[in-house]
């Protein structure tokens, strides 16, 4: 039932895009339900979804439309934190492997990534999935040396499916990004960042465009 929902949402976002395109093209003004360019859409206004991938046309119309939005005002209504405690970490700790079971064992700056990093980015992925399913994937198999066992640097590879068949593959990816993906995918304009600030989403609009391989101006 959500999916006919989102495909008709889909439709609608894919229609009105051509509609305003074709209309402006022709020079017959602005269709009288089309949004204009400048306006602030309300929250959540866009959402995109396929079971079989994410739409690379509705990408680019939803970067296009974050692109030229104008930014929501910053509000601060975070706590700012200042109280920062040295908490000793662990010299190794243990991966263990969710597909295998496997444990291997880190050290050093490792640690901190098999400890915060990878489960942080697993959470990102799961809020990411709710919404698009697996058009978007995490492959953490690098860190277990059963699965594979010729890695000597691992990284987490995140993968963007599309409905075209293609996909994009992302080691250099972090939570944060992973965060702006999530609110980009929810059609939101405003992201809150650590200090509970919410900030535009378009200045994250590069880091958008790299994640998607897609620009809002072609
Ligand atoms: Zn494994």
């Amino acid at each position: 039932m959500t999916t006919i929902w989102l495909s008709l949402g889909l439709a609608l976002l894919v229609g009105c895009a051509w509609l305003f395109t074709a209309t402006s093209a022709r020079g017959m003004g602005r269709p009288p339900h089309a949004q204009p360019a400048v306006a602030r859409p309300a929250t959540n206004a866009l959402t995109v979804a396929d079971i079989k991938g994410l739409n690379r046309e509705a990408i680019r119309a939803m970067l296009k439309r974050l692109a030229t939005t104008r930014p929501p005002d910053v509000i601060r209504d975070g706590i700012m934190i200042s109280c920062y405690y040295a908490v000793p970490s662990p010299t190794n700790t243990a991966y263990i492997c969710p597909i295998c079971g496997e444990k291997t064992l880190y050290t050093k700056e490792r640690v901190g990534e098999v400890e915060d990093t990878i489960p942080s980015f697993r959470s990102e992925v799961k809020n990411i999935q709710a919404l698009v399913g697996k058009a978007v994937t995490l492959d953490e198999t690098m860190y277990c040396r059963r699965c594979r066992p010729q890695v000597t640097q691992p990284k987490l590879l995140l993968t963007i499916h599309f409905n075209d068949g293609t996909s994009r593959s992302l080691s250099q990816v972090t939570s944060s990004h992973l965060r702006e993906l999530q609110a980009f995918l929810k059609g939101e304009i405003k992201l809150k960042n650590s200090f509970g600030d919410a900030e535009p989403l378009q200045q994250y609009l590069p880091h958008l465009e790299t994640m998607l391989g897609e620009k809002a101006t072609p």
